[in-house]
């Protein structure tokens, strides 16, 4: 194991913060494998499953049983953690106005695509080299006029040319889920069995992506412009939900780094065996058919139903208590399709247009189509 710190740019007289970056096994003798937490510094589950997982990988490596690369950035945002206010941390959305730290990692397709254009041949694997070599060469013209625009740089720096990328996250409420890409369906269901994650959200290319998309989608157009180059995407790029904001418990955490380790087992990049997978069914969605619940009212929310219900179209999962008339008056909440309770806001005082939950279902709705689907 080696470790080595990042300083970002300094953003005020004084002050200057650094990344904490982990590296185990040895490059270019397997599979690059990636591994973040944080990068939304108001979620704090997945911050603690790597605490669980370096020791792990620590000992694996001492025993030389990593095939590959492993890099671990244990905390992705210092600046969003460091954005206390009045004693809460505002970790999704940059203080200084640059957005949310998990969107707008710049375009990487259209600079690699100018550097490629006219030298792709017959040989796959030299394409495919042409392509990783063309995307660190992008990465690194990326500008860092900004402390967050600096900080997205050095973690696709450090992640751009791996096969693997886990972004670790976590909701409100909710139970484990994992999102993908459709065409990652297959081996994101057996990461879901692993870590015994019930909800699989899949999503396309198109549009806004987050960070484990901005991985796929220089990919994704350079397969379409060239058809004949053998192109493929890395294996794997996923954002890992690690259930609530709140869920910060050892045991749960040993749990889920023990598997997400069998994970990298199964995958062959660590030598041993994980046994059965934690959970065969998992409930897999398009990101179409997972319902965006807003509030329509302001008042006090109260849900009536717990998570991971059931609702068909049409139940009340929840009720909105006005306190601004009549005594006590209260205004339904319907599920808007068949499907589970899967995520509830913190929220209890609401104001119209406030996001109080989502219900995942597998039918289309009509106004979750056309890309973009990713929630700010
Ligand atoms: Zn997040």
């Amino acid at each position: 194991m080696r470790s080595e710190r990042l300083a970002l740019m300094s953003p005020s007289p004084g002050t200057r913060r650094e990344l904490l970056v982990y590296r185990f096994g040895k490059s270019g003798t397997g599979p690059k494998v990636y591994i973040q937490a944080g990068l939304h510094a108001d979620e704090w589950p997945g911050l603690l499953v790597v605490q669980h997982l370096l020791p792990m990988l620590a000992d694996a490596d001492a025993r030389e049983q990593i095939k590959g690369e492993i890099i671990v950035v244990p905390y992705a945002n210092p600046i969003g953690m460091g954005q206390n206010v009045f004693g809460y941390v505002a970790g999704r959305f940059d203080l200084t106005g640059t957005g949310n730290f998990n969107r707008n990692f710049g375009d990487l397709y259209q600079d690699t695509y100018r550097q490629v254009d006219g030298r792709l041949g017959e040989n796959a694997e030299e394409n495919k080299q042409l392509v990783i070599q063309a995307l660190k060469n992008t990465v690194a013209n990326l500008p860092s006029d900004t402390e967050s625009a600096a900080l997205k740089k050095i973690l696709l720096g450090l992640s751009i040319d791996a096969d693997y990328v886990f972004d670790l996250h976590c909701d409100d409420r909710t139970s484990g889920h994992v999102y993908c890409v459709d065409n990652q369906l297959e081996i994101a269901t057996a990461l879901c069995q692993r870590l015994g994650f019930r909800y699989l959200f899949t999503e396309d290319l198109n549009g806004i992506v987050a960070f484990d998309g901005t991985h796929l989608q220089p990919w994704h157009w350079l397969q379409k412009d060239f058809p004949r180059a053998g192109l493929h995407m890395p294996p794997l790029a996923v954002t890992i939900e690690y259930r609530g904001q709140y869920d910060v418990e050892d045991q749960v955490a040993s749990d889920d780094a023990r598997n997400l380790f069998g994970f990298l087992m199964d995958r062959g990049i660590v030598s041993g065996e994980a046994g059965e997978p934690v959970l065969k069914e998992i409930w897999i969605s398009s990101l179409q058919a997972v319902d965006t619940m807003y509030a329509e009212t302001t008042g006090l929310l109260v849900f009536s139903e717990k998570l991971d219900t059931w609702l068909n179209k049409g139940d009340i999962f929840a009720e909105i208590v006005l306190l601004d008339g009549e005594p006590n008056q209260r205004v339904p909440c319907r599920a808007r399709t068949n499907g589970y309770l899967m995520g509830l806001s913190h929220r209890r005082l609401v104001r119209p247009g406030d996001q109080i939950a989502k219900v995942a279902g597998q039918e289309p709705l009509s106004h979750r189509m056309g890309g973009n689907l990713l929630q700010l």
